[in-house]
């Protein structure tokens, strides 16, 4: 790609460096609202004058810059004032779930400029399916007729166990000789920055969502999987290594099935996606009656269909889902006494339930949370829609770069 900055994982050159400092002028001037000097911008970044000439003159012969007037000054030197044109800079981001991909390019305000999503990908832990992956980037990127001069890197979120620090997925794609992130930032010649989807979620929640000014928050994922992201003291927790928040992985289950991570009694095997579409089909195998259409070649029904006919009545998937309900609300209480959260945000594709979900929840909560921790605990749906993992991935890169605060 002709992106702005090349890989992270490489040496620091003198090219990126200046190339930083670049960024860095904008970001000032950016923040500053209206003009500024070259003499404000040295003092600022802390360098030499004869560098700040060359980098500013650099930025204006780019486009970046324009002079927009001369300052007064008592000694009579009038130096020049510059100003930013209209300068946008994206990020390229890319949500990896295990039945569904979206690429996007976000904007430093976390809005999507372009998306485009396929829902026939199935996330395997294969060479060919990275392929798949890399290809699917390659060509929204020439679709979304964005400019690649103005991406400043690659932001991902992908399912399962992700070491953010070193850019390492280690469920997916761990057969690499490198860093998944590392990967991907020599394949396309970019800054390129991974996380868990769910944090990438909360992320989008802390920063644009119903988690901003909130200090402590408890994030919930509920689509095919349940994911959770924590928020404490004002921050995204990652954990010691990268694996905080495995809500999904706490014995709160009563299924006898085997869980993905080898154990039995995961509360993920009872509540999500994954989990319902099973009930569901042992409920109608033992011939429960149901709205929802059951594919005659014996295949599963999707959740999303189940889903839809509890809010159509239907008497069967809105039983399921009271019982899904109550069981993650028992195990949120236990989290409300351990962490005394101020919110709790249910998003993902079961938040449409509305309250057929959250009456469950709440009822379940109050089994095990204590009385004044809960009292002060509010609980709320996302308003990020399907596109907050999305967003959360760009603003992997938005941080980074320091052009967003969260
Ligand atoms: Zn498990």
């Amino acid at each position: 790609m002709k992106a702005i900055f090349k890989s992270n994982f490489t040496e620091i050159t003198n090219e990126t460096r200046l190339m930083q400092q670049k960024l860095r002028i904008i970001q000032v001037i950016s923040q500053n609202g209206y003009g500024i000097t070259v003499p404000d911008i040295c003092k600022e970044l802390k360098i030499s004058a004869p560098t700040g000439i060359k980098l500013v003159n650099e930025l204006q012969s780019e486009g970046f810059l324009s002079i927009i007037g001369k300052k007064e000054t008592q000694n009579g030197r009038k130096p020049a004032i510059y100003a930013l044109k209209n300068v946008n800079f994206y990020a390229l981001s890319v949500e990896i779930l295990m039945k569904r991909i979206t690429v996007g390019i976000i904007d430093s305000r976390l809005n999507t400029v372009y998306y485009r999503q396929k829902t026939d990908f199935v996330l395997e832990d294969t060479a060919d399916c990275l392929q798949k992956v890399e290809g699917f980037i390659l060509e929204c990127l020439d679709n979304s007729g964005v400019g690649e001069e103005s991406i400043l890197g690659m932001g991902m979120g992908i399912t399962g166990r992700v070491k953010h620090e070193t850019g390492e997925s280690l469920t997916f794609f761990n057969f690499l000789d490198q860093p998944l992130a590392q990967h991907l930032s020599k394949f396309f010649d970019i800054p390129v920055f991974l996380n868990n989807d769910t944090r990438c979620f909360g992320m989008a929640e802390k920063i644009v969502g119903k988690a901003k000014n909130v200090n402590h928050a408890i994030v919930i994922n509920l689509s095919r999987g349940l994911g959770t992201c924590l928020v404490i003291d004002n921050k995204i927790v990652n954990g010691g290594m990268g694996f905080a928040g495995e809500l999904g992985h706490m014995q709160f289950g009563k299924r006898e099935k085997m869980c993905l991570c080898g154990k039995k009694g995961c509360l993920g095997n009872d509540v999500g996606g994954n989990a319902l579409e099973e009930i569901f089909m042992e409920k109608v195998a033992i011939g429960e009656k149901t709205m929802v259409h059951i594919p005659e070649d014996g295949s599963s029904v999707r959740y999303d269909d189940i889903l839809i006919s509890a809010l159509k009545g239907d008497e069967l998937s809105i039983d399921l889902i009271q019982d899904m309900g109550y069981k993650l609300g028992h195990a949120l209480g236990n989290i409300v006494n351990l962490l005394n959260p101020e919110l709790i945000i249910i998003g993902g594709k079961f938040s449409k339930l509305r309250t057929l979900l959250l009456d469950p929840v709440k009822t379940g909560i109050t089994s095990s949370a204590l009385v004044h921790p809960m009292e002060d605990c509010k609980i709320e749906f996302s308003e990020l829609g399907d596109l907050g993992g999305l967003k959360g991935a760009g603003a992997l890169v938005f941080e980074y770069f320091e052009l967003i605060k969260n």
